[in-house]
């Protein structure tokens, strides 16, 4: 009779513990996404058994980190640079395509939160932003990353429109152009929509 009941306090507590396990959710160790939001990896004991980071999750980015600072060490700043310009380029991408959904419905307003004040003056005009009451993107053209003479981090993006020109302007008779979007990072590290240019 004992026996039954010492295996029952036990089969309570494993109860207990696995239906705690269930509800943590497993994180990336290294920037903290949750397995519901992304695939995560284990970074192997047996594989790394000298890694004290061995035994942690990873999301796929902090994983290839993870793994690089212990196979080449030399190389996972660079990787780490990489991965962080590519999560920047999504971002900004997001904020040109944002820009545009509302360029689209011809709401100038909504525009000019990510723009700086240089592409506010420059590029808004009344009923019209860059010679345009409306744009409605068909292509992005590839992103770059580029630094100007003084050292700005800059990005350039092209995008082939279909529009509606505003009377006056030099697009008018044409239903579709093609420019730059470019972006600056300001000193405070945030990047704005900085320019609207024909040719960079
Ligand atoms: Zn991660």
């Amino acid at each position: 009779m004992r026996s039954t009941k010492i295996v029952s306090i036990l089969l309570a507590a494993l109860f207990v513990f696995s239906f705690a396990g269930c509800s943590s959710k497993k994180k990336c160790a290294s920037c903290g996404k949750t397995e519901d939001e992304v695939e995560l990896f284990l970074l192997d004991p047996k594989v790394y058994p000298n890694s004290e980071d061995a035994g942690n999750y990873y999301c796929s980015v902090c994983y290839r980190i993870a793994v690089s600072r212990i196979e080449v060490p030399e190389i996972a700043d660079a990787i780490s640079d990489q991965e962080k310009s590519q999560s920047d380029e999504a971002a900004l991408k997001e904020m040109v395509a944002k820009f545009f959904d509302a360029f689209d419905k011809g709401d100038y307003e909504q525009m000019k939160p990510d723009c700086s004040l240089n592409c506010i003056s420059n590029c808004f005009r009344d009923g019209g932003v860059f010679g345009m009451k409306r744009a409605k993107v068909t292509e992005y053209g590839p992103g770059e990353f580029y630094e100007t003479n003084q050292g700005v981090h800059m990005y350039k993006i092209k995008v082939t429109v279909d529009m509606e020109p505003l009377e006056g302007s030099s697009l008018a008779g044409q239903n579709s152009t093609s420019f730059y979007v470019l972006l600056l990072q300001n000193v405070g590290g945030k990047w704005i929509i900085h320019d609207l240019k024909t040719e960079v």
